[in-house]
């Protein structure tokens, strides 16, 4: 069968190179945030890469997550689950060895009443999202492992928060004094050693998104999102192209019709007017008229294109926060917005 026309691929010895960089930029151990799938670019895949990079703790959003990718690792790796203990889920989490992060009293009850066990602690210094806030912060108990907080500003070097977090953070983690110290996610790994405590809890960066919001030559591209040229036309001028006259010629203009939409994370904003652009024969070519479902147009005027080529939607040739940047967005939007449809592809 032919691969579908569109299809991500996953870098897998790019995600590699990040994941060291980002251990060797912050001096301190690596453990992978591995939530919404890897960021849509599949989890079971990533972790077991980077596994066999060194890494043996990660962490997901929910405890369905974490089973999930318990049943793709096997035994060996510490899974932490930022949700922490909710609802009913503590049975859940020990039935496949999963760690809740505890953000509170009543979670911290939960798990315990249940029988406790190794977990994790939120301290909330200052983002307000989730956790202890110091002054509610718990006393050391069994079972305790880990203590994290998470900076509000961390793609923002110049902000003064990111000082006054992480010295919040290294008073109230000295209650702690068995307990890893985790703070910095991808922004804070590059705020200077005395950010990576003891373990660092990067996203973003090990795929490919830069640690300011822009592309960064110490992070390498990692998913690439390419679809192929279903037909080409030539629309003279006058004429428009997709849904609501989005586009009309101003001159005779070719147009190739590309099989990636908003089914396979093309987002509306990059077209009618907006920045959106593909690479596309060897150069960058706008997006023109309304994206569709399944399909989106661009103005491949002059260039050697044929059906069935690639368009880089991003990759090496857009980069991710370019494209993201373009609609308005960032990359962690963009990167999970890439339907199931799109095939994952793994090259290393
Ligand atoms: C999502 C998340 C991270 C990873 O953030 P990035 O910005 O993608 O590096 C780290 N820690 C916590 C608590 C998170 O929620």
């Amino acid at each position: 069968m032919a691969p579908p026309p569109a299809r991500l691929t996953v870098d897998l010895a790019a995600l590699a190179r990040n994941y060291h960089t980002l251990g060797a930029v912050s001096g301190a151990p690596v453990h992978p945030v591995v939530k919404a799938d890897s960021y849509g670019l599949g989890a079971a895949a990533v972790a077991r890469r980077l596994m066999a990079e060194g890494a043996r703790t990660f962490f997901v959003a929910r405890a369905g997550e974490g089973a999930a990718l318990r049943s793709a690792l096997g035994p060996e790796p510490t899974v932490y689950v930022l949700d922490g203990c909710i609802a009913d889920t503590a049975a859940e989490l020990r039935a496949a060895d999963l760690r809740p992060i505890l953000n509170g009293a009543v979670q911290m009850s939960d798990w315990l009443d249940s029988g406790g066990g190794p977990c994790g602690l939120q301290i909330d210094t200052g983002m307000n999202r989730l956790g202890f806030r110091p002054e509610a912060a718990p006393a050391p108990f069994d079972g305790l492992a880990l203590v994290l907080s998470h900076l509000a500003c961390a793609d923002d070097p110049s902000q003064p928060m990111n000082r006054i977090q992480r010295d919040a953070f290294a008073a109230i983690a000295m209650r702690y004094p068995g307990a890893t110290r985790s703070f910095a996610s991808s922004g804070g790994c590059f705020l200077g050693p005395d950010f990576g405590f003891d373990a660092v809890r990067p996203g973003i960066c090990l795929y490919g998104g830069g640690p300011e919001g822009r592309p960064d030559p110490r992070i390498a591209p990692v998913a690439t999102l390419t679809a192929d040229v279903l037909q080409l036309r030539d629309v003279p001028a006058g004429e428009s192209v997709g849904y609501s006259r989005g586009f009309t010629a101003p001159t005779p203009r070719r147009i190739a019709t590309i099989a990636a939409g908003y089914a396979d994370g093309v987002l509306r904003a990059y077209a009618g007017g907006g920045q959106g652009q593909v690479w596309i024969g060897g150069a960058l070519r706008p997006l023109v008229g309304r994206v569709s479902m399944d399909v989106c147009a661009v103005d491949v005027t002059g260039l050697d294109v044929a059906v069935g080529d690639a368009a880089e939607l991003f990759g090496p040739h857009r980069r991710l926060d370019d494209a993201a940047s373009a609609a308005g967005t960032i990359a962690y939007e963009l990167l999970t917005a890439v339907g199931g449809r799109a095939q994952r592809v793994y090259i290393s």
